[in-house]
């Protein structure tokens, strides 16, 4: 039987991240916490130094408290009713019916990208996602079988991933090629159709990277709620589409980098300005991070790239 914790992992961490990133990141987790109890006693901030650069953080803020409610409510098993799983912190629709089917072998039906791409194909359906969305779990729930669901469903999202992917499918070597309408009627390059994707606006900021003689840098831990949730990152401006305002965490020489940073989020567009003061001294409430105890790896990748700049204007 599959371990429930293990496809509960890389199902929470293949949201929005595809298998190339994952692999690292589910290896790394397994070897630190190969399982829920050990995941749900660890510390807060190993966890997001752990998740630092996967992105999509309010996952791992979630991964945590439902490994902690896994073992507080149900003693460590993940329960196998959908509602039950729907109601743990990060599990929705789709989570909730890949670990039913794929972990419990029960008749779910999971509906990821690649399977609501075989869908539309299959069924040649022309109203573009995401409006179609419910009409192709609907098409989907008719297919899945009653025999092995667990099996099915990866079979699909893998034919999806592997032979009906987006621009080429190669129908001569689908096992599906003779009920596709798609196929019948040669639609299948056109589907699935899609609404045009917003602009994304672009947002300003300033990141303030502040070091003493030491070594030690100046860092903060962004609140648990919100972009980047809980994660270590260099104090920075508020973002906004405007001009920010210029507000350094303490009185220092504070100098422009002359190259700035720019990160694609999943709304909007971010540049910021690198801000670097040297040789700073303490103020009081100020926590620096001891040289010894610093790791890059522990930033969020936006963070990662204003530490970069920061050091090539040495
Ligand atoms: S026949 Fe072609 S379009 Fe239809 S499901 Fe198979 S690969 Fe996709």
């Amino acid at each position: 039987m599959p371990d429930p914790y293990r496809i509960w992992l890389s199902e929470i961490m293949l949201q929005q991240t595809t298998v190339t990133v994952v692999k690292a990141y589910f290896q790394k987790f397994t070897n630190l916490w190969p399982n829920v109890f050990e995941l749900a006693a660890a510390n807060d901030s190993e966890v997001m130094a752990a998740w630092a650069g996967l992105g999509y953080y309010a996952r791992a803020r979630n991964l945590l408290k439902c490994a902690r409610e896994v073992v507080l409510n149900f003693e460590g098993h993940f329960p196998q009713d959908r509602a039950q799983l729907q109601s743990l912190p990060g599990i929705g629709p789709y989570t909730s019916a890949a670990l039913a089917s794929i972990a419990f072998d029960l008749p779910e039906t999971v509906v990821d990208g690649n399977v609501e791409r075989v869908m539309s194909r299959m069924f040649d359906l022309h109203v573009p996602l995401p409006k179609s969305k419910p009409q192709l779990t609907v098409f989907a729930e008719t297919l899945t079988p009653k025999q092995r669901p667990g099996d099915y469903a990866q079979a699909v999202m893998d034919l999806g991933a592997t032979v009906c992917t987006p621009k080429s499918p190669s129908c001569d070597l689908c096992p599906w090629s003779h009920p596709c309408l798609a196929r019948q009627r040669g639609t299948e390059r056109e589907l699935p159709k899609k609404l045009p994707k917003e602009l994304k606006p672009t947002r300003y900021g300033y990141a303030y990277v502040a070091s003493k003689d030491d070594g030690a840098v100046l860092l903060e831990q962004r609140p648990n709620v919100g972009l980047l949730g809980g994660m270590l990152c260099w104090p920075s401006s508020n973002w906004v589409e405007g001009e920010p305002v210029f507000a350094p965490p303490l009185k220092a020489e504070w100098v422009e980098v002359s190259e700035d940073v720019r990160h694609t989020f999943t709304h909007f567009h971010l540049i910021l300005k690198v801000m670097i003061a040297r040789s700073v001294s303490d103020c009081g409430s100020q926590r620096f991070t001891k040289k010894t105890e610093f790791r890059v790896s522990d930033l969020p990748t936006v963070m990662r790239k204003v530490w970069n700049l920061a050091g090539k204007s040495e």
